[in-house]
């Protein structure tokens, strides 16, 4: 039988990955359902290649738009709108399958609702996870869905455990490997810009994940997404700079045996891996040439240059709420040093001092997750004003 796959946010990177990898598989996969933000030329397309049943376009404004051009196109999709319709998307009846690849807390309310409806869930939008690890754990235990990781990182540690999540026992600590982005030897990072801070040495992403590269504040997401997937407290979780970008993660066992996941950097490996689970399915990535390789590399994070990532383990040893503030402090400075309203430094200062405002008492709701997510929006969204 074909697993039916709903895509959430299929006009990004991660996106464009799984659906590569679902086109080489027509006898395992069928699309059922695409999702994006506000692109409809870019739906369109997809809908026209996969026929899916539904496509959601998030920003109702293009709803119209997008009902109009499906039917003038005559394809047998049906078009919805609005943030709300995202959630129709992720349970859409015949999708067993959703891939979480929304960037942002955006993506936290329709992964919520796979969860609760029991899908396999291939979880790249790390920023829901980061808000509600607490919540989308419960969910996912309560419906009976399966979560598998797509970040490279969490994919190479489902590896390395032999795919299970939330197994503990008998190890010693995860190793999570970073890049170290596009600054990893440039001393002064006071005139960086946005062209230069999305220009990462080994992946090709959506903009938001490269600045977080470029600050290591995505490193620091994973910590927390580790911590969450895989049931460790931070100092049971380590981080290594690997500017090769080839061994994807690690896990040390008590015994002293380390596991490593190596592969070429190509976001299709790790969605081909949850896609197959158990089984293995061809991803289209190439072969790792260790000839070619020479050497693989490792040193320290430098965390003076790098405030994010010691931000990030103070935010998960704070507790829920502190990670909500964190995560949207962070998604506001990154926007605005996108749109040139901040400097590349700033994004760490905004981060630090609109998370010394987190409250103590973690989230019991979704509704307490998003209410948190509103205040540190305005807060952050203030100093950023304040300091122009
Ligand atoms: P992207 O910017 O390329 O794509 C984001 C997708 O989300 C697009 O389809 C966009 O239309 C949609 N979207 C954006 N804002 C939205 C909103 N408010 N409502 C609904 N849809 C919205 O991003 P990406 O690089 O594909 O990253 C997606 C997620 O995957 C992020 O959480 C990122 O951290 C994670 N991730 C990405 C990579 C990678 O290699 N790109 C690797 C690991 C994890
Ligand atoms: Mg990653």
């Amino acid at each position: 039988m074909k697993h039916g796959v709903a895509i959430l946010g299929a006009t990004g990177s991660i996106g464009k990955s799984a659906l590569d990898v679902i086109e080489r598989h027509p006898e395992r996969f069928r699309v059922v359902a695409l999702t994006a933000h506000s692109s409809v030329a870019a739906l369109m397309a997809l809908c026209a290649r996969f026929r899916p049943d539904f496509a959601v376009i998030a920003d109702p404004a293009h709803e119209r738009a997008l009902r109009d051009g499906l039917a003038a196109a005559r394809l047998p999709t049906q078009g919805l709108g609005g943030p709300a319709a995202l959630a129709t998307a992720a349970t859409a009846p015949g999708a067993d399958t959703v891939i979480a690849a929304i960037v942002g807390a955006a993506g936290l309310v329709p992964t919520l609702a796979a969860a609760r409806a029991g899908r396999r869930i291939l979880l790249a939008n790390k920023e829901a996870i980061v808000c509600a690890g607490g919540l989308l754990m419960d969910a996912v235990g309560v419906g009976e869905a399966q979560l598998l990781p797509l970040d490279s990182e969490h994919s190479a540690i489902h590896q390395c455990l032999a795919g299970a999540v939330g197994a503990r026992g008998g190890v010693r600590r995860l190793i999570l490997t970073a890049s170290g982005g596009p600054f990893r030897t440039r001393a002064d990072l006071t005139d960086v810009t946005p062209e230069q801070a999305c220009a990462h040495p080994n992946w090709v992403m959506g903009r938001k994940i490269s600045v977080d590269s470029a600050t290591l504040m995505n490193k620091g997401l994973e910590v927390i997404e580790a911590n969450w997937l895989f049931g460790f407290a931070p100092s049971n979780i380590d981080v290594v700079v690997h500017p090769q970008s080839v061994v994807h993660s690690m896990v040390e066992f008590v015994d002293g045996s380390v596991l490593a996941q190596l592969g070429t950097p190509d976001m299709r490996t790790p969605v081909a891996y949850a896609l197959g689970f158990p089984d293995r399915v061809a991803s289209g990535s190439d072969t790792l040439d260790f000839l070619a390789l020479g050497a693989l590399t490792f040193e320290a994070p430098d965390r003076e240059r790098f405030p994010c990532l010691g931000l990030a383990y103070d935010a998960l040893r704070a507790g829920p709420a502190a990670c909500i503030w964190l995560n949207a402090a962070n998604e506001v400075a990154v926007d605005a040093f996108l749109a040139r309203r901040l400097p590349f430094l700033g994004i760490a200062q905004v981060i630090e001092e609109t998370l010394q405002q987190a409250p103590l008492q973690a989230p019991r709701s979704i509704d307490d997750v998003l209410q948190n997510d509103a205040m540190a929006r305005r807060k952050a969204g203030a100093l950023i004003v304040r300091s122009a």
